[in-house]
């Protein structure tokens, strides 16, 4: 869902650390993209526990540091968090899953890093596109390299040229022309996946 739809008033229902986090964003979008993501995970989790949204806990805790930076988590169930343009979105799972949306990017030298960052399989499809397609095929294998490792956990230190490790799915999700998005869930099976516009839960 879009960054405009960010409210003074969501704010309402933020912890303590959350609004820490929110006045500690320097520009506009990024607190936008910030509340409407803590909006989204606790409307839907309101919403899944039959609690006022303000009553959800969520846990940061950092697992190297203990300080409230980490990934967001919550009793009972899987959670994923992504933004990128004009995009928020989450993934809520029974679980592990990772969620990435990435705008695409046209300025980018796609060939450069391109090679340090896909496979010799990507890179050979990647060269039957040109321009803006090729710029999007890249973001698509970059979105799924993304919610592979927020997926699994491996964070920043996962090889870009890795395959998909056994035992994890990724499904490509369409969000429209100017972003690509990928879910990827640590499951043996293919995910049943329902798709819904966040908006609905901020009217
Ligand atoms: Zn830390």
């Amino acid at each position: 869902m879009g960054v405009e739809a960010a409210r003074d008033e969501f704010v309402r229902d933020l912890d303590e650390v959350e609004r820490g986090r929110l006045a500690a964003y320097l520009r506009e979008a990024d607190k936008a993209r910030f509340l409407l993501g803590v909006t989204l995970v606790r409307r839907v989790l309101a919403q899944r526990f039959s609690l006022p949204a303000a009553r959800v806990v969520l846990d940061r805790t950092c697992p190297a540091c203990r300080k409230p930076h980490g990934k967001v988590r919550a009793a009972g169930v899987e959670l994923s968090v992504t933004h990128s343009g004009d995009l928020v979105g989450i993934a809520v799972a029974d679980r592990p899953v990772g969620l990435d949306v990435e705008k695409v990017d046209l300025g980018v030298d796609v060939e450069a890093v391109a090679r340090v960052a896909l496979t010799d399989a990507e890179m050979r499809e990647l060269s039957g596109y040109d321009g803006v397609a090729k710029a999007r095929a890249f973001t698509t294998y970059w979105t799924r390299k993304e919610a592979v490792v927020k997926a699994t956990g491996e964070g920043l230190r996962g090889d870009p040229r890795a395959a998909v490790p056994d035992g994890v799915q990724v499904r490509d999700l369409e969000v429209g022309v100017e972003h690509c998005a990928a879910l990827a869930v640590v499951s043996g099976e293919r995910p049943v996946v329902q798709v819904h516009d966040g908006a609905r839960l901020l009217g």
